[in-house]
């Protein structure tokens, strides 16, 4: 009989992480968010929360894990549907992973925690964390994430600036870019080279939602502007040229559910 996996998912094929096999620590019916991102292909949060909470015993991740027919994995990435540091075993997940896999394991946050000690010691077991800023202010966090009451912009930024100055793993800052915030590159360029990442990964809504991404001139002039102002930083963009894996997902519901879209 065929395995059923309910908490991990894809492999995907992912322009940031190569093969990408998706563990989702909420796994929840409803997604589960402090942010209400104005892109996000999961729809609007019935309820923020910035409860961190168990949602999924590490156990119930480790038996799928081990029941994963032979595929090629580039990186073992906790996303899913919502902010997964709002899952309060992120940390003990992580080493449990560790434990049975082999491959380098990625968290994509929304970075709305990373002001918190202890949100910032769970990441760092991470290989590569990949952590949004789309907001270059208070009032654009408001505009473009629509965060919970508690979340603030000087936390963010003050977290993500900490978390790099001790992180020895990869990290790399993600950026949403869209019709309103497209003309303000020269705040992202600052805050890039403030923070200093190893990779600033430019990105535009191509998976279905009500908001239309920005052409592909526009990305990579973005994409240039980095380039030119930031030394030594890597940068990446959504529409940049990559081989083509063909990937095969353990199941396209499970997947579809976390990325509004397989491939
Ligand atoms: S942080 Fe991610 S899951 Fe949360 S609202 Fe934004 S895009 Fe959606």
């Amino acid at each position: 009989m065929k395995p059923v996996f309910k908490y991990i998912y894809g492999p995907v094929p992912s322009w940031r992480l190569g093969s990408s096999l998706g563990i989702d620590l909420l796994s929840q019916e409803e997604k589960i968010c402090n942010f209400d991102c104005v892109y996000c292909q999961l729809g609007p949060v019935k309820k923020h929360t910035i409860e961190r909470k168990i949602y999924v015993p590490v156990e119930k991740i480790i038996e799928e894990l081990e029941m994963l027919p032979q595929t090629h994995i580039d990186y073992i990435t906790f996303s899913g549907r919502g902010e997964p540091t709002l899952a309060a075993n992120l940390g003990e997940a992580i080493k449990a992973v560790k434990l049975v896999r082999k491959e380098p394991i990625a968290v994509l946050t929304n970075s709305s925690l990373m002001g918190t000690n202890k949100a910032r010691e769970e990441l760092a077991l991470a290989d590569f964390v990949v952590a949004k800023l789309d907001a270059y202010s208070p009032e654009s966090l408001q505009e473009i994430n629509r965060p919970a009451n508690e979340v603030e912009f000087g936390s963010i930024l003050d977290g993500i600036k900490k978390f790099r100055k001790s992180y020895g793993g990869k990290l790399a800052l993600q950026v949403m870019f869209m019709e309103n915030n497209k003309v303000y590159i020269s705040k992202y360029v600052y805050l890039a080279n403030y923070i200093k990442p190893d990779e600033i990964q430019v990105n535009t809504p191509l998976r279905p939602c009500g908001i239309k991404a920005l052409t592909k001139e526009e990305i990579f002039k973005i994409k240039g502007n980095f380039i030119a102002s930031c030394q030594g930083i890597n940068v990446v963009c959504a529409y940049d040229e990559r081989a083509e894996k063909s990937i095969v997902s353990l199941s396209d519901e499970e997947t579809l559910k976390r990325r509004g879209k397989v491939k």
